[in-house]
């Protein structure tokens, strides 16, 4: 077995299990070695009340008063074991009933006379006793020692079990060939890194929450590796290509920035020349545009594209989601019509038919002045293009060395401009995008109010919903963003699908309220921005979908319910979609942490309403253990890492990667660290 043997290699994975497997994207060994679990748990601290915890799993503290019996009925054990706990009144004793079926061996090995923990689900019976069923059971020391060790808590899907995860990862553990180490022994020890098989054996089955960081700190430290290392190693060959654009025509788009309807501010202005000096140097560029939300960046990428098919070429921009696309094609169609400009749009993403989609790829593979905008799309393998000369990408960092050969291999050599709200201070920037030149948009158009902010506890949200009322009697729109799609067992979180009911409830009717959610299709998730664009909903349930790059102006109030569980990045991110029309704008972040504890973090936004500033914050509040609680959101697809909490680890990956790329170019004697970079690609994430 090795890391590219399919699953069902795995024992107890038959073809059934193997497609379970599959909708989580896990199709062969390696993949399910990195399926690190969502969170872990802890056993919770032995109780002797019962009534503390009835309809929940806890683990209680108890002696028999007599042995189990084994009842027999239909062919079923039941072996019945009796206890007797403290009862809420004082000095009252209580029954605690424990039924185990099918497990007869149970009445050898627990003793009436000793303690024992039960760990289950309680249930009250009458209002004098309660029962468990099927408890595990443990010695006070085994209880101990299990409270040490934290529990992975897999992502799943419907018919796998947590269990099902557990018992598979298990068997590569026990394979240390599939782990071998292909870290240079000297890095190893100068950076004091675990083992590549302990730490990923630990980031599953941790011993402690001490080893789990240590872990954690080893696979951190190899994303960076990789993603530095790849980049050192290719960028030499794409570095000082010539620049054979030339841009004689500014007509139109000078046209444009005369009759804006808005003067640009000075970061948009500076941002617009420093691309524009890219475009008429010597070699092909590559810059970020580093701006927060609402800075308008949008226009910007309109401006330097205009350039570009103004003078005959293409000029594309690629989206992370189709609605963000849609939403860039309306945009761009309204400014050539506004500006009366000459030019064709076209928008080609994954949900296009066949046939339109030959259509479309046949012109973008002839046609000249064009702007083209899409999602990854437009890096697919059919797409052919014809002197394509800018590429942008909005809110998404994946673009690297890698997409651009694949474009470059299209025949083309086109300046790239990579676009992000993601706040990243500049000493991370630089040695993140050590290849990129930056551009920094710090302020935000100034006619704009300030958005005003409010956190309020759950039991005020009436309070939020009226206001919202009165916002749209004044032709107003709003958000609201629950953390869920649907119900859940696990948690209470707000979910979108009850939430929509419960407005229609709450407002009689008298108010369009529309759903959107990532589990919808593509085209459904359009026609829902599109009635709220057009104000045919006018408050838009969704889950965080909306995060990135969403424009609609006439909305000013975004309620987030349960907000205390999302990083304050993010929040600001959300945030980010109201406030950017004429109109005074509000935020209503609401707090369902018990007790309202959650209220504090949450000032840190009702305080600022500047990004950096918040990223900065948002660093400094989380706790040490909280490592896979909340990420930033719009990261670099890192799997683990946290760019501003592993930022130390990052420093030196990004030294190591560089002096090894120095050192042996080819990785000629290197060829375990080869490997791995493509495993890592073609492995595991081939779907990015
Ligand atoms: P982001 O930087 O978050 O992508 P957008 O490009 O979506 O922001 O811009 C947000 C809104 O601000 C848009 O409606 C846009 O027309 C407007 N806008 C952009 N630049 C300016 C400006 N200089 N003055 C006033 N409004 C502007
Ligand atoms: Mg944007």
């Amino acid at each position: 077995m090795d890391f590219y043997s399919p699953i069902t290699s795995l024992k107890g994975v038959g073809s059934k299990t193997a497609a379970l497997f599959e909708a989580l994207d896990i199709a062969n060994v390696g993949a399910l070695l990195y399926h690190f679990p969502r969170t872990y748990q802890v056993y919770p601290e032995p109780i002797t009340d019962p009534g503390e915890a009835v309809g929940e799993k806890a683990a209680i503290r108890m002696e028999l008063n007599a042995p189990i019996t084994v009842k027999r009925t239909r062919n079923l054990d039941i072996s019945i074991g009796m206890g007797y706990v403290k009862g809420t009144l004082p000095a009252k004793r209580i029954p605690l009933e424990l039924v185990w079926f099918r497990m007869p061996y149970i009445r050898k090995q627990i003793h009436p006379g000793r303690e024992y923990i039960f760990y289950g689900e309680v249930k009250q019976l009458k209002s004098t006793s309660y029962s468990m069923q099927q408890p595990a059971v443990y010695t006070l020391e085994d209880y101990t020692r299990l409270q040490k060790k934290p529990q992975a808590v897999y992502a799943l899907t419907k018919g796998l079990t947590n269990h099902a995860v557990t018992k598979a990862v298990l068997q590569l553990i026990d394979h240390p060939t599939i782990t071998e180490e292909y870290l240079p022994d000297t890095l190893l020890r100068k950076r004091g890194l675990l083992g590549y098989h302990r730490a990923l054996s630990l980031i599953h089955q941790p011993d402690d929450f001490e080893s789990l960081a240590e872990a954690r700190n080893r696979l951190v430290y190899d994303e960076f590796f990789k993603f530095f290392l790849t980049r050192d190693l290719e960028r030499d060959g794409m570095a000082g290509i010539r620049n054979h654009w030339r841009f004689p025509q500014d007509a139109m788009f000078r046209k444009v920035l005369d009759s804006l309807p808005f003067a640009l501010t000075e970061g948009q202005s500076k941002a617009l020349s420093d691309m524009r000096g890219d475009l008429e140097g010597d070699h092909i560029s590559q810059r970020l545009i580093q701006g927060d939300v609402g800075s308008g960046k949008t226009i910007l990428a309109f401006l330097i594209m205009l350039l570009a098919v103004e003078n005959g070429y293409q000029a594309a921009i690629m989206a992370p989601t189709e609605v963000l696309a849609r939403q860039h094609e309306k945009t761009f169609r309204a400014y050539c019509q506004q500006f009366s400009l000459p030019y064709e749009v076209v928008c080609i993403t994954g949900s296009d038919k066949a046939k339109q989609r030959r259509l479309l790829n046949d012109r973008v593979a002839a046609e000249a002045s064009l702007f083209i905008i899409g999602t990854h799309a437009l890096l697919s393998e059919g797409m052919r293009y014809h002197k394509l000369c800018v590429v942008i990408t909005d809110e998404q960092h994946r673009f690297g060395v890698r997409q651009r050969r694949i474009l470059q291999e299209k025949g083309q050599d086109p300046h790239v401009f990579v676009m992000s709200a993601t706040p990243i201070p500049r000493t991370l920037a630089m040695i993140l995008y050590s290849d990129m030149h930056l551009s920094v948009v710090k302020d935000v158009p100034a006619r704009r109010l300030p958005i005003r902010n409010t956190v309020i506890t759950k039991d005020k949200r009436a309070r939020g919903l009226n206001f919202i009322r009165q916002e749209i009697e004044k032709g107003r729109q709003a958000y609201i963003i629950c953390p869920l799609v649907e119900a859940s067992e696990k948690t209470e979180a707000e979910n979108v699908v009850e939430y929509v009911a419960y407005l229609n409830q709450y407002y009689r009717g008298s108010i369009s309220v529309g759903l959107l959610h990532g589990k919808m299709k593509p085209a459904e998730k359009d026609a829902i921005m599109a009635d709220f664009s057009e104000k045919k909903i006018q408050i838009l349930v969704s889950t965080t979908v909306v995060e990135v790059g969403i424009n609609v102006p006439n909305a000013t109030v975004m309620m987030i319910e349960d907000a205390n569980r999302f990083g304050l990045a993010q929040l600001h991110q959300l945030r980010g979609r109201v406030g950017r029309g004429e109109w005074q704008s509000y935020c209503i972040f609401v707090d369902s942490s018990p007790k309202g504890q959650e209220s504090n973090r949450l000032s840190v936004l009702a305080g600022s309403n500047d990004g950096f500033f918040i990223a900065n914050e948002d660093l400094r509040l989380r706790g040490p253990g909280d490592f896979f609680g909340i990420r930033q959101s719009g990261d670099l697809d890192f799997k683990l890492a946290d760019i501003y909490q592993d930022a130390e680890i990052m420093k030196l990956a990004a030294e190591d990667a560089k002096s090894l790329a120095q050192s042996d170019p080819a990785l000629s004697k290197h060829d375990r660290v080869r490997e791995y970079l493509n495993r890592m690609d073609t492995v595991i994430f081939s779907n990015l």
